[in-house]
């Protein structure tokens, strides 16, 4: 046999019998991604269905758009999920949980409010992990931590929506029902490297995230106190990559095509401009909704 059939043969062998392949990471929008290794698929925060400030209206309601989330799903080649972790429960983190969880048949994972919107939605028991701070899972060649972090206050030390979901939340609701919980980041531990998924955009130096090292940081940077105190939790995990999340408009329908519709007030010139001047040994990554990047 040529040497070339012969390692094509091996590497095709090797692949059959690791528990996974390539790390890849694409954006879904707003914190939303999906992280697979060829052979486990999770997806974080699906919200592709977006809800429009009109939506706040009273008497105005609001559901997964399914044929929104398949278009996103199928455009990232999704064709498994095996978890769907969410940090909290606003809809523009949670809406399209329950709905991908049901028709990939994988475990949803989130706080007793996120636990409530699935129960809503007709999942069962079974499907449905509570977390807690500190807790952690296998899911393949995942390990996945949970911690807490508070939501940051919308304005003036408020957060709208704030409180638990105590009762099992149906759709269509009022997107005013989608009260916050408790908000947790994701540690994901990895053999072909490990992450942090911040799930707020500030940096308390005793905060539960302090002691992590991540080689890749996915990181809120919506509402952030400055790009001076994100830059801490650059130090902190180490990490050699940044790959920012939530500066899209959640408001408005995800682009197709052309320019990402940048969040209000977000200001991404003055993060690249501070990031480059007082991180510039890390590589800040900005792909558009469903381009992959290699972990
Ligand atoms: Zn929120």
């Amino acid at each position: 046999m040529k040497p070339i059939k012969q390692t094509l043969l091996l590497s095709l062998l090797l692949f059959s019998f690791t528990a996974y392949g390539k790390l890849t990471y694409k954006w879904l929008g707003i914190s939303g991604f999906v992280l697979s290794d060829e052979k486990t698929t999770l997806v974080f925060d699906p919200a592709m269905t977006r809800v429009g400030l009109l939506d706040f209206l009273p008497f105005r309601t609001v559901k997964t758009d399914e044929d929104e989330v398949d278009y996103w799903l199928s455009r990232c080649g999704v064709k498994s999920i095996d978890a769907v972790f969410v940090n909290h429960a606003h809809t523009d983190h949670v809406i399209d949980a329950p709905y991908v969880a049901r028709k990939f048949k994988a475990k949803l994972y989130g706080s007793s409010s996120v636990i409530n919107v699935g129960l809503g939605q007709g999942l069962n028991n079974d499907q449905l992990q509570e977390v807690s701070d500190g807790e952690q899972w296998k899911v393949g060649a995942f390990t996945i931590t949970a911690y807490l972090t508070p939501h940051s206050p919308h304005v003036l030390g408020i957060t709208l929506m704030d409180g638990d979901i105590t009762s099992p939340l149906k759709a269509p609701s009022s997107a005013w029902n989608y009260r916050a919980g408790d908000t947790y980041s994701y540690h994901i531990t990895h053999p072909e490297g490990d992450l942090l998924f911040q799930a707020i955009s500030r940096v308390d130096e005793e905060d539960t995230l302090k002691d992590l090292k991540a080689d890749t940081l996915l990181l809120t940077i919506a509402n952030r106190a400055s790009s001076e105190n994100l830059i801490k939790r650059f130090k902190t995990t180490g990490a050699k990559t940044v790959i920012p999340l939530h500066y899209d408009n959640f408001f408005k329908k995800m682009k197709r095509e052309g320019e990402i519709d940048l969040f209000w007030g977000v200001d991404m010139e003055e993060f690249k401009a501070s990031t480059s001047e007082k991180a510039a040994e890390v590589k800040i990554v900005w792909p558009g909704y469903c381009e992959g990047v290699g972990i």
